[in-house]
């Protein structure tokens, strides 16, 4: 018998089994394939403003993306570096194959069980998750986190060409995506791309503008390991006239606008020729040449991810300055998948009406390795919980992008892939990616899960606090410069307590409150919350339904 399952080898589904195995859980990561373990489906990139903070976070709790990125990073940029702390994002090029060996390792030393499976489909008994059917038999389990990517019911598009697949060479996850659909989780399906590998050999990079490496060697993991491999330039084209023109000359060729992809893009990662046709008139858009490993020659060119035909590909890059001679390695291509409403979820990412079940990742409407990965995070530690009966952990969007991240899904839903930003965090000021172990440092304590290096690490962090010279340090400068903000912020906060503890009973019938109308109850019925706080940040209820249901919600407690 399992504590934990784990469905998807992928960021969500490494930090969920390394995060439950933490908490003590006996646990099993079922994945198609074992090579698949960190594996970076898309731009090998981690971090950036709003993810860069993600990661800090998930660090803090001794997640392994930081550690992971930090062992393979070939390039790094501190971004917005000449604006204020709050909104500076920390981002790495990680050289793709050491990002998989290094998150490789740290699975083998997380005491998690790799079984090479296809999951096939959960059993249930009497609304409680009890185990899972897998191709190579069945497995027993108290709690089981979904972490299955782009995989459920997965289609990918190249052009004309259509196929079965959640990834470029990978299967799809047919079986338990129409399960999760005969079950009523599924909302619909949603898309995203990538662009054609280039090979960096036949780029003329002396008419591109390089973009070094920044000076400084930081990390991303607080525990500094000290690891240190060499560093690359990227370098940064644009598109042009002549690009668009055979872009949009070839619309009808493109799955997105001929109507075979009707799941819904990320707004803030569009395909290039989604950016053709919506913003005509620009005359170019920046495309930045990455390089994938120390020794590999292919470049991910950033920023024209694509799904028109092979030929028209390798047409439209030729057309950019310094990639005249360009070969193209590997076409872009785009992926449809199933995804589920978040709002079908706890905090804890536990499924409402399934006890047991949790998912996490881009199976939630997300996009992105480090959204997948801490919700992986919050997925594992809470199943954990519930297998082993230890107390939850829940994050406050007032303490953390994570607690932003989770707060919006499961009370907004999602109706297009999901991304973080730092403009998503009303308290933005106060979550710095330089403060992760200040704002969580207490609560990563209380849960238990982390190793002794990083209770050390923590500890003297609070000691380094409350020393003279803390003022002089990066992070007491930015407190300073931000103290009047946040000191407002924490008057508002205080304000808002009262609503926090209003618990809204499970049961309530929202259409039977007076004063609630139908459409009010309609959108309470689907986040459903669990205090009047979490209701009053649900998209479009009124100040007098959250009054209604103040009186309702007062009067059961009475
Ligand atoms: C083509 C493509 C383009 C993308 N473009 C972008 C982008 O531009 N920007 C961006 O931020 N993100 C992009 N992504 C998304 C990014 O890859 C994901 O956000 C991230 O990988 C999600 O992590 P995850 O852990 O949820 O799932 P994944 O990383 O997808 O991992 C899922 C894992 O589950 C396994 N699995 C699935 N079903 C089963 C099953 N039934 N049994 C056993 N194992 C199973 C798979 O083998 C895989 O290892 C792209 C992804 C793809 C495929």
């Amino acid at each position: 018998m399992f504590d934990v399952l784990v469905i998807g080898a992928g960021h969500a589904g490494c930090e969920a089994a390394a995060a439950a195995a933490r908490r003590g859980a006996r646990v099993g990561l079922v994945t198609f394939r074992s090579e698949d373990i960190g594996q970076m489906s898309c731009n090998p990139s981690i971090g950036g403003v709003g993810k860069g903070h993600l990661v800090r976070e998930l660090d803090v709790f001794d997640g392994l993306m930081a550690r992971a990125a930090d062992r393979a990073v070939i390039h790094r940029r501190m971004l917005n570096r000449s604006k204020g702390p709050a909104v500076q994002g920390p981002r790495f090029q990680a050289d793709r194959k050491l990002y998989r060996a290094a998150m490789a390792q740290l699975m083998a030393e997380s005491g998690v069980e790799i079984i090479v499976a296809e999951a096939t489909s959960m059993r249930t008994d009497g609304g409680r998750l009890t185990g899972l059917e897998t191709s190579g038999g069945t497995l027993d389990c108290r709690a089981l986190v979904i972490a299955t990517g782009t995989f459920l019911d997965a289609r990918i598009f190249v052009g004309e060409e259509i196929r079965e697949g959640g990834r470029r060479g990978e299967q799809a996850s047919v079986a338990l995506g129409q399960q999760v659909r005969e079950i009523g989780l599924a909302q619909g399906r949603l898309k995203t791309g990538t662009p054609p590998r280039l090979d960096g050999r036949t780029i003329d990079w002396s008419k591109l503008e390089p973009q070094p490496s920044d000076q400084d060697a930081w990390t991303m993991s607080a525990l500094d390991d000290g690891c240190r491999i060499p560093q690359l330039a990227c370098a940064v084209g644009r598109t042009n006239a002549r690009t668009h023109e055979i872009i949009s000359s070839n619309f009808d060729r493109s799955p997105l606008f001929a109507g075979a992809i009707e799941g819904r893009g990320p707004r803030y990662c569009p395909s290039i020729e989604d950016k053709v046709r919506r913003f005509a008139d620009r005359d170019g858009h920046q495309i930045f040449l990455e390089p994938e490993g120390l020794d590999d020659h292919l470049v991910y060119p950033n920023g024209i991810s694509t799904s028109l035909p092979a030929d028209v590909q390798l047409d439209f890059v030729r057309s950019v300055e310094g990639l005249e001679r360009v070969e193209i390695v590997r076409p872009g291509y785009a992926v449809e998948y199933e995804f589920v409403d978040p709002r079908r979820l706890r905090w804890t990412l536990e499924a409402r009406d399934l006890e047991g079940l949790f998912l996490a990742g881009q199976i939630n409407g997300t996009t992105g390795y480090e959204e997948a990965a801490a919700q992986g995070l919050a997925a594992g530690l809470n199943a954990a919980a519930h297998a082993r009966d230890l107390e939850p952990v829940t994050f406050d969007r007032r303490t953390s992008y994570i607690g932003v991240m989770i707060d919006d899904l499961t009370l907004q839903g999602v109706s297009e892939p999901y991304r973080m930003m730092t403009a998503r965090a009303e308290y933005r000021l106060a979550l710095r990616a330089d403060n992760a172990t200040t704002r969580l440092g207490a609560a990563v304590l209380e849960a238990g899960c982390v190793s002794e290096l990083r209770h050390m690490a923590i500890t003297e962090h609070f000691e380094r606090r409350s020393s003279q010279d803390w003022s002089s340090t990066g992070e007491g400068q930015a407190d300073a410069l931000y103290a009047p903000y946040v000191e407002r912020q924490e008057r508002e906060w205080a304000a808002v307590q009262r609503d926090t503890r209003v618990a809204i009973p499970p049961a309530l019938d929202f259409a039977s409150v007076p004063g609630i109308s139908t459409e009010m109850a309609e959108r309470l019925e689907a986040a459903r919350p669990e205090t009047l706080d979490q209701a009053s940040r649900i998209r479009g209820v009124s100040p007098a339904a959250l009054s209604a249901l103040y009186v309702a919600a007062s009067r059961r407690a009475a």
